[in-house]
């Protein structure tokens, strides 16, 4: 465990994204390696943490949870508030969850720092049959958006840990 553990930096990252794109479980599986099935709408706000090396540096990366949130598009100043990092989340199958990204980055430049480190994530890419969203049109709009991109399967465990190193190793880099 990390208990006796000197930690350098605490970076906050904040997850966004429709209802059921999968937040809550890649937070499972990046935090706990876990994965559950029925996962039930989280209420509440929430975070975890995960303790991990960069550049032989402790971090502990605090990760944000809308739980819930939004289902009323009530998230609060206070859910973006120190963030130096975002996951918007989509789920490959729903075209829908990826048209609101533009929706979701909107509302996040609204409230978080300026030099907040952003990633676009097309989750659920084990379901590669059911998919709705080309990777070239998220692509397309990460590099519009000078967005990072990865598209990940937190059932699969697939890009899981790879997206949120990404993020924290940038994070690190732009301190
Ligand atoms: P949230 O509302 O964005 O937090 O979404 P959840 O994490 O609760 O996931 C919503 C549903 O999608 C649940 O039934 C999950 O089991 C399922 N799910 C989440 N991630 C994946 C994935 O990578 N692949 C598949 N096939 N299902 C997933
Ligand atoms: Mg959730």
């Amino acid at each position: 465990g990390d208990y006796n553990q000197k930690i350098d930096y605490v970076f906050k990252v904040v997850l966004i994204g429709d209802s059921a794109v999968g937040k809550t479980q890649l937070l499972a599986r990046f935090a706990r390696n876990e994965f559950s099935v029925d996962s039930k709408a989280t209420i509440g706000v929430e975070f975890q943490t995960k303790t991990l090396l960069i550049d032989h540096k402790t971090v502990k990366a605090q990760i944000w949870d809308t739980a819930g949130q939004e289902r009323y598009r009530a998230v609060t100043s206070a859910y973006y508030r120190g963030a130096v990092g975002a996951m918007l989340v989509y789920d490959m199958t729903k075209r829908q969850s990826f048209d609101h990204m533009a929706r979701w980055l909107e509302e996040l430049r609204g409230h978080a720092d300026k030099n907040i480190v952003i990633m676009l994530i097309g989750n659920k890419c084990d379901l590669g049959s059911l998919r709705a969203v080309p990777t070239e049109d998220a692509q397309e709009f990460a590099q519009r958006e000078n967005l990072f991109f990865m598209e990940t399967s937190a059932l699969e465990a697939t890009n899981v840990e790879t997206a949120f190193f990404t993020i924290l190793t940038e994070i690190y880099r732009i301190i």
